[in-house]
This record gives structure tokens, C-alpha cells and sequence, in this order.
């Protein structure tokens, strides 16, 4: 191979010259000195490279600002349906690239830093990501932001803005450690603070019941500091906030028994407070009932429908062009998507806006709150789901309990009404569970409290729709995850993307994958690995069979693990992966041709770092327990081959590339189901299976972990023994499966017309898709490919 290619280099074969544009370039170069001197206080001799940095990043920023500004101007004039996006995370990575590509300014950029003597992939990589997101749920928030932005949707995204992120992860002699992400440590030049649009968000308290309404009273009140960032479309001038809200104690926190001693531990105390915004739960999947987590929840959803409700009544539907605020055109002005039921809180505190503020009647109320209000269920796994304790709720939000006890009197009412004396479904359907300690179910709220439910791929709808949440008479809209265009754009190769769009066009998709063309698609893909300079690829082929089983039955087994819920079970997965790893990599027989590495720190860089190396993606959830999945998509645009089972989106991607351009194998939903029936027994598989019994045995007696061989018979057990997921059922056919994709492997030819099908056939994955969808038959508004005019950037 030959010498990997810079950036620069990449860039620059990739562009037409000279699109870079030399006053731009000079424009950028000038801009980018005074950045240097003015902002950062620094001259070459003594600017470090995280400078460097700053410079370029606060450059291209200024090409953000009039177009920000005219935007929102812009939605204050024409005073569109507002979108609000309502999400506990915000997965965004990098933005400085993102940025770049978004104003059309990455080649200027990177011709200004060349002539500057700077290496721009290098200042990139000073930009910490902003980790606001545990994974596909907040990941799918930000590509949704990009989209809604791409779309010309007048939309914002609302919700905290994290101290600490989702934490750094280390591997220490093969155990995970975690260490706090301090993101913010050098400054976020994205961001910009709003102390003037500061509000106060109450806690605690009790109610009290007046004859023209019920008051909330003898509060704690934190305040909540929102800081805006830019979120540029698409190359057509339009730039969408994200709001986020950091928690700051008032300035009489604690004193109102001022004495000397009282101060200084007031002003420490001032941390209780500011801690709700502190650190990102890195829970993914899993519910743990804290109190300061419920905080969180109410502290977004109160300052942002505050927010929410002050931009309605300066619009022209509210107050600004007539006498008094007109409620009733809420739901025609505003949506309000919630991104699972963590921002749940919103219907009842909207209820407790409309009522014991606005003085509302309840049905009105409630008709405006249902039409304004929609939620996307994320997971049918019953560890996920939010149950907070009827206690807590009491003490935290005395009055909020009262409005969810209202809304599910009403709500079971009608259930009655319509079907009486059915009893169990009463029990089924409330939104308080009883029986032990009662309970709050969150899902429950939002689907009464909703006027429109979505999953996040097909079979998840179908599911939800079957099973969860039978005779609800909400619509159910189908949607399917995805990915932004632009994490696309960063992840695919543009070498690769530019041919298969000009043979699609030109020839039609048929000819597209003519094997004639499987060459340059071949180069277009390793172009880019040797570009990335990243050594992620298997080798299936040259493997021994026995070896290769181990890996496989480990490799199952811990795909399948990874939903396991608590910390416990997730670390010592992970320490058998590195276990596994100490063993194969040191093997003298195996030697180069397989080695098993853990990816330390996954994160949204590496991810576009790791996934387009990738020659196959194993998506292997047993059927109907991944509600989508997010990795399986941006592996088949990578030009990945998928293994992996008829769950989530899955099923999607083989409908849309053909189900014989993918590995499909394993039990469909409707086989769980039947062996769910008979009764699963690990054993069976374990007593008929030669080659699953000796992988388990191996674990099981400390193959991997000779110094502890006891280490991982607690995995062993649970899988033995109390294996919700099933995973030996799976077993038989995995393997029969990976069998026809070493085989196919050893043919590059064909199996590179599979990877072309599947590029072919991802279109439907993209988020721009899936944000049309929404538009139109959630939030009835239209989305447009029109652009805003350009501001003049020279001030
Ligand atoms: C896409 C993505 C995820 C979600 O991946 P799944 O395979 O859908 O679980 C998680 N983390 C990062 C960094 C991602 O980019």
C-alpha cells in the first residue's frame, strides 16, 4: 500500500480545485490571525494547538452568526408552527466539521490552514465531543436536529446542558473505569449563554385549594440558565437553535435566616441547587429511580414549555395581535415531540399552566395539551421503563401528582364507560400501578396525554401496537430510525457516494452493481480505510474453524448481554471480552490472524472512525427486543454486510436491500414467542450442542481468566439458568451462518455486489426521511428545500 494520504490531500482529490475560492481563502486566513490575537490573546510563538483551534473554530462561527440571526428573525415575522424537540440527551459529537460541510466552507478551511502551515485534521481533533447521550436515543436526537434544520422546520431542541457528560471510559488491567467527562474544561466556543432569558423552576412545596383555583406554594425555586447553540441546515442559510438549561441557585438561596455562620454555608450549600445540571445518567436502557434524575426532568420540561408559552404569546396567534392570549390556537402554533418518556412531565405541567394559571377548565385544557403533545416509545424492555414512586413524586411535585391523579380519574372513567366491569383492564391501563409501592407509569401518561404514539422501526410499532398497548385508540405512526445526512456525508467516502450516484442516475440501479463496476467500488472503499489509517478488519478466511467457533459463540454471547441490565453484568462482559482477547491475541497458532479488541472509549468520533472500516456489522438482538437499533444502518451505508437477526430495523434493511443481500438467521418474533410458550431450556442446547457446551465449559472453568477461574461463572449461570434473551436458542443458526459468510468472503467479487445492494438500498435510513414523516403526519408542518437568503458575513 502506499502512503496514507492526509486530509489535505483526501480534500483536495475529492473537490474540484479551486472551489476553495482565493478570497475566501485570504478572508478566512485574515479572520482567522485576529481570532488568534483578539480572542484567544496568543501570538505563533507561544499558540498551542488547542488554540489553533479556537481560532479556526470561533472563524467559522462568524459565518454562523447573520445567518442565526436573520433565521430567527425570520420565524418572528413569518411566524410558522414551531417544533419543539424535547429530549434528556443530545448525543452531537464534533461540531466544527459538521459546521464546515453545513456552510459550504471545508475546502476554503482547509486551504487556509494548509497555507497557514496548520494541518486542519489535526485542530479538529482538539474539539472534545459534546457526550450529551448514552447512545442511539440521543444520537437520534442530534441527527433529528441536523434534519428539522436541513428541512427548513422552524424547530428547536430542548434540554440540559451537562456539567459531565457520558464518561470517559478506561480499560485498566481489563476492567472498565470510569472517569468524569470535563468537556466544558477549555470553553465551548458553540455555545453562547443567555443569563436575560433566565427562569426559575419551582420544587417541593405543598398546594393549597382556593375557591378560583389551586396555588402551588412555599417553594424551592432553582434557576434555570439556558445557553444557545446553532444547529445549521443543510447549505440553505438556515441556522435552528438548541437551547440547553444549566441550573443556578438564586442569589437568596438558603439566606432567608441570614446570620455570619448562615452565609458562608449558604453560599456552599448553592451545589444542591446547581447539581441538577451536573451529570448526564449514564443509564442506556435501564430505569433507576433517583430523585435528582427526576429533578432534571421536571427542571427541562418546566423552563422550556415557560419558553414554549412566551414565544406562543408574542406570536400573532397570541397576545402580540390580539387583546387576550387564544390558548385554543396552541396545538395549530406548537408540537411538542417528547424523545421517551423522560420529558414526560411536560402533560402535566402544561395541564398546570393552563389551569391554575391561565385559568383554563380542564377539558379545554386538556384538549390543547393532547393536541400540542406527542411521544416516541424507545424499548418494550420492562427494565427500561419509567415507574416513579407515587412517595417521591409527593414530595418533589406535590401538585403535579394531584394533576396526573385528575388526568387518570377522567382516563378511567371513559375505559369503564366502555367497557364495564372489565376490572384487569382498569389495573392494566392506569397510569398509577398498585400493589406494593404504587407507582407512576410514565408510558401510560404519555399515551393518554398524547396525540400521536410512534415506535422506531416498523416491527417496533407493530409490537408496541400488539401487545403493550392493546384497544388504545391512538394512532400509531410507523417510522424508522435513522441517521443524519450529514453523519452520512462524514462517514461515507465521497469517493465512493459521487460513483454510486452517477451510476445510479445514469444507468439505473441494476446496472449499478454490475460486477464490472465492483472494482472502482472495491478502491472507493479501501481509499478510504487507508485514509483513516485505522486497522479494524476481519479476516474470516484464513481462520481455523475451531477458533473461529469460540470467538463466535463469545461473540453471541456478549451481543446478546449487552441489554443486561446494571452496571455489574456490563463490566463483567466487558472483562470477558478483554479476557478472550489476552488469550487469542497471545495464541502462537493463531498468531496475526485474529485478534479480538475491545474499542476503549466509544464515543461519536470513533464511531465515525471505526464503522467505516468495518467489513461486517453483527446485529444479533434476539427477535423483538431492539426496538430499532441506529449502528446497523450506518454500517450498511459504510459498505458493511450485516449478519443478524428479524429484529428492529433489520428487518427494514432487508426489505429495502433484499433479504439475500444480508446474513439473516435465527428465530423470528413469532418463534420466540412459541418457545416462550413451551418453556426455554438452556440445557437442551447446551447437551446437544458439542461445540456451545465446550465454549461454555471453557468460560465456566477459567480458560480465559486462569488466575480467577471462578470469574465468570456468574455470566455462565445467568445464561444457564436465567437467560431472558434466550441466546443458545439462537446458537445453531448463528453458526451456520457465519459458515456461509467466511465462504462468501473468500469471493470479493460477489461479495461486493452484496455491499453495493446495500448501499443501494439505505436510502429510506436517512434522518431527512424520517423528519418528513414526522412533519407531516405528527406535527403538520411542511418541510421545504428552500433556501433563506445569505447575510452579508462582513459587519
Ligand atoms: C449510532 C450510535 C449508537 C447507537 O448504536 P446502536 O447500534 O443503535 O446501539 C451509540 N453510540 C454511538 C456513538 C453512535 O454513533
Amino acid at each position: 500500500m502506499s502512503k496514507p494520504l492526509s486530509d489535505h490531500d483526501r480534500r483536495k482529490q475529492i473537490s474540484v480545485r479551486g472551489l476553495a475560492g482565493v478570497e475566501n481563502v485570504s478572508d478566512l486566513k485574515q479572520n482567522f490571525n485576529r481570532h488568534l490575537h483578539f480572542t484567544l490573546v496568543k501570538d505563533r510563538n507561544v499558540a498551542t494547538r488547542r488554540d489553533y483551534y479556537f481560532a479556526l473554530a470561533h472563524t467559522v462561527r462568524d459565518h454562523l452568526i447573520g445567518r442565526w440571526i436573520r433565521t430567527q428573525q425570520y420565524y418572528y415575522e413569518k411566524d410558522p408552527k414551531r417544533v419543539y424537540y424535547l429530549s434528556l440527551e443530545f448525543y452531537m459529537g464534533r461540531t466544527l466539521q459538521n459546521t464546515m460541510v453545513n456552510l459550504g466552507l471545508e475546502n476554503a478551511c482547509d486551504e487556509a490552514m494548509y497555507q497557514l502551515g496548520l494541518e486542519m485534521e489535526e485542530l479538529e481533533d482538539m474539539e472534545e465531543d459534546a457526550g450529551l447521550g448514552n447512545g442511539g436515543l440521543g444520537r437520534l436526537a442530534a441527527c433529528f436536529l441536523d434534519s428539522m434544520a436541513s428541512l427548513g422546520l422552524a424547530a428547536y431542541g430542548y434540554g440540559i446542558r451537562y456539567e459531565f457528560g457520558i464518561f470517559n471510559q478506561k480499560i485498566v488491567n481489563g476492567w472498565q473505569v470510569e472517569e468524569a467527562d470535563d468537556w466544558l474544561r477549555y470553553g465551548n466556543p458553540w455555545e453562547k449563554a443567555r443569563p436575560e432569558y433566565m427562569r426559575p423552576v419551582h420544587f417541593y412545596g405543598r398546594t393549597e385549594h382556593h375557591p378560583d383555583g389551586v396555588k402551588w406554594v412555599d417553594t424551592q425555586v432553582v434557576l434555570a440558565l439556558p445557553y444557545d447553540t446553532p444547529v445549521p441546515g443543510y447549505r440553505n442559510n438556515i441556522v435552528n437553535t438548541m437551547r440547553l438549561w444549566s441550573a443556578k441557585a438564586p442569589c437568596d438561596f438558603n439566606l432567608k435566616d441570614f446570620n455570619v455562620g448562615g452565609y458562608i454555608q449558604a453560599v456552599l450549600d448553592r451545589n444542591l441547587a446547581e447539581n441538577i445540571s451536573r451529570v448526564l445518567y449514564p443509564n442506556d436502557n435501564f430505569f433507576e429511580g433517583k430523585e435528582l434524575r427526576l429533578k432534571q426532568e421536571y427542571f427541562v420540561v418546566s423552563a422550556t414549555l415557560q419558553d414554549i408559552i412566551r414565544r406562543f404569546k408574542v406570536s400573532k396567534f397570541g397576545s402580540r395581535e390580539i387583546a387576550r392570549t387564544d390558548f385554543s390556537k396552541l396545538p395549530d402554533k406548537v408540537a411538542i415531540q417528547l424523545n421517551d418518556t423522560h420529558p414526560a412531565m411536560a402533560i402535566p405541567e402544561l395541564m398546570r399552566v393552563l389551569v391554575d394559571e391561565e385559568k383554563l377548565n380542564w377539558e379545554t385544557a386538556w384538549d390543547i395539551c393532547v393536541r400540542t403533545c406527542a411521544y416516541t416509545n424507545h424499548t418494550v424492555l420492562p427494565e427500561a421503563l419509567e415507574r416513579w414512586p407515587v412517595e417521591l413524586f409527593a414530595h418533589l411535585l406535590p401538585r403535579h401528582l394531584e394533576i396526573v391523579y385528575e388526568i387518570n380519574r377522567r382516563h378511567l372513567e371513559v375505559i369503564a364507560a366502555k367497557y364495564p366491569g372489565d376490572v384487569d383492564r382498569l389495573r392494566r391501563m392506569s397510569l398509577i400501578e398498585e400493589g406494593g409501592q404504587k407507582r407512576i407509569n410514565m408510558a401510560h401518561l404519555c399515551i393518554v396525554g398524547a396525540h400521536a404514539v410512534n415506535g422506531v422501526a416498523q416491527i417496533h410499532s407493530d409490537i408496541l401496537k400488539a401487545t403493550v398497548y392493546v384497544a388504545k385508540r391512538k394512532l400509531i405512526i410507523l417510522c424508522s430510525d435513522c441517521v443524519s445526512e450529514p453523519t452520512k456525508r462524514i462517514l461515507l467516502l465521497a469517493s465512493v457516494l459521487s460513483l454510486y450516484i452517477s451510476t445510479r442516475h445514469q444507468e439505473g440501479s441494476q446496472q449499478a452493481v454490475d460486477p464490472k463496476n465492483c472494482h472502482d467500488w472495491r478502491k472507493g472503499l479501501y481509499f478510504n480505510l487507508t485514509a483513516s489509517n485505522f486497522k479494524f478488519m476481519s479476516h474470516f478466511s484464513t481462520i481455523r474453524y475451531e477458533v473461529l467457533r469460540l470467538f463466535n459463540i463469545v461473540s453471541l454471547t456478549v451481543a446478546l448481554l449487552q441489554a443486561a441490565p446494571g452496571y455489574h453484568t456490563a463490566k463483567m462482559i466487558i472483562r470477558l471480552i478483554t479476557a478472550i482477547g489476552e488469550v487469542v491475541n497471545n495464541d502462537p497458532v493463531v498468531g496475526d490472524r485474529l485478534k479480538v479488541i475491545f474499542l476503549e472509549n466509544y464515543r461519536v468520533t470513533l464511531a465515525e472512525k471505526a464503522i467505516p472500516a468495518a467489513d461486517l456489522s453483527e446485529q444479533i438482538s434476539t427477535a423483538g427486543t431492539e426496538a430499532s437499533g441506529t449502528g446497523n444502518m450506518k454500517f450498511m451505508l459504510n459498505g458493511a454486510l450485516t449478519i443478524g437477526t428479524m429484529d428492529g430495523a433489520n428487518v427494514e434493511m432487508a426489505e429495502e436491500a433484499g433479504e439475500g443481500n444480508l446474513f439473516i438467521f435465527g428465530m423470528r418474533v413469532d418463534d420466540v414467542e412459541a418457545l416462550d410458550n413451551r418453556g426455554y431450556h438452556a440445557e437442551e442446547y447446551y447437551n446437544r450442542l458439542p461445540e456451545l457446551k465446550q465454549a461454555i465449559d471453557q468460560i465456566a472453568g477459567g480458560f480465559f481468566s486462569p488466575k480467577q477461574p471462578d470469574l465468570f461463572k456468574e455470566i455462565v449461570n445467568m445464561l444457564m439458568h436465567h437467560d431472558r434473551f434466550k441466546v443458545f436458542a439462537d446458537y445453531e443458526d448463528y453458526i451456520k451462518c457465519q459458515e456461509k459468510v467466511n465462504a462468501l468472503y473468500k469471493n470479493p467479487k460477489e461479495w461486493t455486489k452484496k455491499v453495493i445492494y446495500n448501499i443501494a438500498g439505505c436510502g429510506k435510513f436517512s434522518s431527512d426521511r424520517t423528519i418528513a414523516q414526522y412533519a407531516r403526519e405528527i406535527w403538520g408542518v411542511e418541510p421545504t428545500l428552500e433556501k433563506i437568503p445569505a447575510p452579508d458575513d462582513k459587519h
